[in-house]
């Protein structure tokens, strides 16, 4: 992960720099016993569940479930890449990284800042061209459609005058060859040879990568011409499920206000912008992909999702949903009344209006049950349950899920308890078809919505709760490492995130900061290693904390071994094997003898 920064500087940044200093940039911490806490600023919340550990040099939100080392915290906060992320803490921690770039990703840097170079000078020849006579018609249809000089400067929107070669002569006499204009989709070629403009007679918006470097463009008929809507075309530096408009512009916004707003049009993010909302981004009309959804969760896991009111944009925005959520977001979808996008509707209706909507935004599953109900109608109760059944399942926290339980049973008019049972039942169903699955961000919630606290957790059980123990003593200390592997050897854990993190641990060689540990996992497995470091371990019974942990963990995976003899036996019974019959009764005498069950009850 670390790319082409040599480990030793970035472990030499990581030791240089502190946690709790950087942190206290962006937030205002409060020391609580060892660690401090702060209200996150990764999400909206009232009592502060954002903490950072300046012993571990990690912080962990138990509110959304975010956690991490410095990098990580940079990164999210800033927006950066993680190589970025290592350069700026270098920069201010007095650490230069050096450069160590092959030829070949030097000749593919300098022909990215070559692209970035020509599509700024596009951008600048369609914004004089707008100011001028020749754009009069276009300044008078943004002026139709109430879009001022400030929303036309901060998304320097421009002008591609009628003609077949304007932009192509202008970059010609710049000394940029067509075979580049064409790679740049600035340009099409003829099948009678030569090149002609793209984009012609079209209002024109500069799209931008997250850093704001101008990557492609759209541009939007002033009358009845198709499409009315035309994009850069998929290329190199312009994929579209790769982008999100108007991202560097709202990323201040989305901070301040603390949650973003998706869209679908660049001219909903525009028309709203100038009302003053300015957490808004556009997923450019196409189907809405996990990439955006990492993009957009660098600066927030809370998203509101307003789409075009058409059939199209319902179904989409379910879409979007379901990955925002899958992702590990608070998703809500808003409805948007008497208009056919928010670009329309905040003309009629101006910010307030835009506020209400926002406030009667659902969630996903209240939104699926709202559709439901006007596809299949009150009657049909069956259909409409198993519609949002899916989305009932997939509702990682209790409370969320206590919520959405209540409301589908009072849309339907039927007992909560049944709803319940059919959550069940899907549930049970579908775990046999895949055990595991994505459970990796449901995990982290589950360890999220506990205390953090070792002593006073309530997880769901003892053996997840043995675990989550044993993994935190593993990475505390030495001693306890090498008592812990003796006992249950390197391969135990059932959370297979434990599993990949203690993997991981031992495979760094153990004696580095833990805070490098982070670099070696990947997101999910990040958030579940932060929310065990910054749990305090307590002053006293350690030693017996350990071995209660040991014990539990050995008794489980006996009475599961049992378990599973006892079923054999069964089967081999009914079978009429009895040679089977005798060979498993040794077999469960043997494993209920070894097992040795603890006098006193464990500390669970
Ligand atoms: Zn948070």
């Amino acid at each position: 992960m670390a790319g082409r920064i040599p480990d030793a500087v970035i472990e030499e940044i990581r030791q240089r720099s502190d946690i709790v200093e950087v942190v206290s940039r962006y937030v205002r911490l409060e020391k609580r016993g060892k660690n401090y806490l702060a209200l996150c600023p990764f999400h909206q919340e009232k009592t502060p569940s954002f903490t950072v550990s300046p012993e571990k040099q990690a912080f962990h939100c138990f509110g959304c479930g975010v956690g991490g080392n410095v990098f990580k915290f940079l990164m999210m906060v800033e927006g950066l890449s993680f190589p970025d992320a290592v350069k700026s803490l270098g920069a201010k921690v007095g650490v230069e990284v050096p450069e160590e770039a092959s030829p070949a990703e030097l000749a593919r840097q300098g022909k990215k800042d070559r692209a970035f170079k020509i599509y700024g000078l596009v951008r600048d020849f369609y914004r004089i061209l707008l100011g001028k006579d020749i754009g009069a018609r276009a300044l008078q249809y943004l002026e139709s459609r109430n879009l001022s000089g400030a929303a036309r400067e901060t998304f320097q929107l421009g002008y591609a005058p009628p003609g077949w070669d304007n932009l192509i002569k202008f970059l010609a006499a710049r000394g940029i060859r067509e075979e580049e204009m064409v790679k740049l989709g600035l340009a099409q070629t003829r099948e009678t040879g030569g090149c002609y403009d793209r984009f012609r007679n079209r209002v024109m918006f500069p799209i931008w990568d997250s850093q704001g470097r101008v990557v492609g463009f759209g541009g939007r008929t002033m009358g009845d011409d198709n499409p009315k809507y035309l994009n850069s075309p998929e290329g190199e530096f312009f994929n579209k499920g790769q982008l999100l408009y108007g991202l560097h512009i709202a990323r201040k916004g989305i901070r301040e206000i603390g949650y973003a707003v998706l869209m679908e049009g660049y001219m909903d993010v525009v028309s709203t912008y100038q009302h003053g909302v300015t957490n808004a981004v556009a997923s450019l009309g196409t189907a809405f992909t996990r990439d955006q959804a990492k993009l957009l969760m660098a600066y927030t896991h809370d998203v509101v999702i307003a789409y075009d009111a058409d059939a199209a944009g319902v179904k989409a925005a379910v879409r979007a949903a379901e990955i925002l959520q899958n992702s590990g977001c608070q998703v809500r979808i808003a409805t948007i009344p008497g208009a056919k996008d928010p670009d329309e509707f905040i003309q009629k209706n101006g910010l307030a209006g835009w506020q209400k909507i926002i406030e009667n935004a659902v969630p996903l599953v209240q939104y699926k049950l709202m559709q439901a109900v006007k596809t299949y109608g009150l009657q049909n109760k069956r259909k409409v349950l198993q519609e949002v059944l899916p989305n009932l399942a997939a509702v990682a926290s209790p409370i969320e899920l206590e919520e959405a339980i209540k409301q589908t049973a009072t849309v339907l008019q039927v007992n909560w308890e049944t709803v319940l049972e059919e959550i069940k039942s899907f549930r049970k169903n579908t775990r046999k078809i895949s055990q595991i699955g994505d459970n990796s961000v449901k995990n982290s919630h589950n360890i999220a919505s506990t205390s953090n606290s070792l002593s006073t957790a309530q997880p769901r059980d003892a053996r997840s709760h043995a675990e989550a123990g044993i993994l935190r003593f593993a990475l505390e200390n030495k001693v306890w490492l090498e008592r812990i592997v003796a006992e249950l050897g390197r391969e135990f854990f059932q959370n297979r995130d434990y599993q990949g993190i203690f993997d991981a641990y031992l495979a760094s060689g153990v004696e580095q900061p833990l805070s490098g540990l982070f670099d070696l996992l990947d997101e999910p497995r990040q958030r579940v290693l932060s929310s065990i470091l910054v749990q305090e371990i307590p002053g006293e019974n350690i030693d017996q904390m350990v071995t209660d942990f040991i014990t539990t963990i050995k008794k489980s995976s006996e009475k599961a071994r049992l378990e599973n003899l006892l079923a054999q036996l069964a089967a081999a019974e009914r079978a009429g094997d009895t040679e089977k019959v005798r060979s498993l009764s040794r077999q469960i005498h043997m494993t209920m003898n070894k097992t040795e069950w603890p006098e006193r009850g464990v500390a669970t």
